[in-house]
């Protein structure tokens, strides 16, 4: 079934078979169902579950698992019939039952979407210790049919060594890794494209801003292939080779896209908040669990014939602010900064000072180089360009700006001093 947004009838039916398993089988969420007085038997359609079903946010798990180690009351499976824990950050425990797919179609459908052949030697660099990471896509690279090198997140010369005598043709890992395979290949005396032979790059876990994927992509001339996912839920979606947004690929999760300030269900071109539930049976369901993770729709078809929706990952919510009407997204102004080499780590601040009218967006912006005279006046104009915001801009030395506005998740990169 391809996943759909607004949802089906058929979604909706999985979605209500979902939640009277969780509230049958998992303690948490019976008390759960109870306090919000609802009864999973009673809810009839989308809507009424949107209305009546309260999120689960990732603060009420690790609350449970701290009450009740390991898993809190989350568990709706018995002890001796889980094959598996995974680890969280956190850390939060993550059981899983023998027959659950773990994640594993959606790599499947995003590893098909990337043109990969099967008998392809597949090269995963995402850690294998104690988190899924790498264990998952290894699994989905090893079912669809590749040949796979557990390289993991050390020992790059050994890697590249490894790689380049079996004829690793993907790459599958951190865009940042894979720029630090391309060093060590010249620290090695090796011209990454003649004497490596990736082709495809499944990249995952970290933003891949455009300047990014430019100098990847030429430095082995190789098609890098954004994912995205979350650390809970696993997978969502990934770019086919139209490159023109991801396809959402979960089939084992109904995916809800809701409003910021409405909590109402986004169209097509809109930016909503992620709230997933997962379907099938589960050791530790979660259900409408919202992890904060803002997504754009895209509209329209897309060029490859798949139906999925698309979307783009805008960010987190704490990482999003409305500025005079307009929703200003730090991984948004993230892709125009990166846009001049003198510029690295940045923050707005946004302030509506007493007695004016207006309220007023300052960038901050970190220098990492020595600047052009104009570098403040461009960036002003490419920010009014893209993003549609008037800011002024202040050029200050990169030491000066947080770590945490940093990427991959821009935590403080947003810094609202109004008052609410
Ligand atoms: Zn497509």
């Amino acid at each position: 079934m391809t996943p759909s947004w607004p949802p089906t009838p058929a979604d909706v039916a999985r979605l209500l078979e979902a939640l009277a398993l969780a509230e049958a089988r998992s303690p948490h969420y019976r008390a759960h169902f109870a306090a919000a007085r609802v009864r999973a038997a009673e809810l009839r359609d989308y809507d009424a579950v949107r209305a009546r079903v309260p999120r689960t946010a990732k603060a009420d798990l690790v609350a449970a698992q701290r009450g009740l180690p390991p898993f809190g009351d989350f568990l709706a499976a018995l002890p001796w019939e889980l094959a598996a824990v995974h680890v969280s950050p956190g850390p939060l425990y993550i059981p899983r039952l023998a027959d659950e797919p773990g994640g594993t179609p959606v790599l499947l459908e995003a590893i098909g979407a990337m043109g990969v052949r099967r008998g392809e030697v597949a090269h995963v660099t995402l850690s294998y210790h104690v988190m899924p990471g790498g264990l998952r896509l290894h699994r989905a690279f090893e079912e669809y049919g590749c040949v796979v090198l557990n390289g993991g997140t050390g020992a790059s010369a050994l890697q590249l060594q490894v790689a380049r005598d079996l004829g690793a043709t993907v790459y599958a890992g951190t865009p940042s890794f894979l720029g630090r395979l391309a060093d060590q290949a010249r620290e090695l005396g090796w011209d990454p494209r003649r004497d490596l032979h990736y082709r495809v790059g499944f990249s995952t876990a970290e933003a891949l801003p455009p300047a990014l994927r430019a100098e990847l992509e030429a430095a082995f001339a190789l098609e890098l292939f954004d994912h995205c996912g979350e650390a809970l839920i696993g997978p969502v979606a990934g770019e086919c080779r139209a490159h023109a947004g991801m396809h959402l690929h979960a089939r084992d999760l109904f995916l809800e896209f809701l409003d910021l300030e409405t909590g109402e269900p986004v169209r097509p071109g809109g930016t909503g908040e992620l709230v997933a539930t997962h379907l099938g049976r589960r050791a530790l369901p979660l259900v409408r669990y919202a992890p904060g993770d803002v997504y754009r729709l895209r509209e329209g078809a897309c060029t490859c014939g798949n139906p999925a929706p698309r979307v783009d990952f805008v960010g987190q919510i704490g990482t999003i602010r409305k500025v005079r009407g307009v929703l200003v997204h730090a991984a948004q102004v993230a892709g125009v900064v990166a846009e001049f080499p003198e510029l690295g780590r940045f923050q707005v601040v946004i302030e509506h000072p007493a007695g004016e009218r207006y309220e007023r967006a300052t960038l901050r912006a970190g220098l990492v180089r020595e600047a052009p005279p104009d570098l403040a006046a461009r960036l002003a104009r490419r920010l009014k360009e893209t993003v549609l915001i008037d800011v002024g801009i202040v050029l200050v030395a990169e030491v000066d700006i947080p770590e945490d506005a940093g990427p991959p998740r821009y935590a403080g990169a947003m810094l609202d001093r109004r008052v609410h």
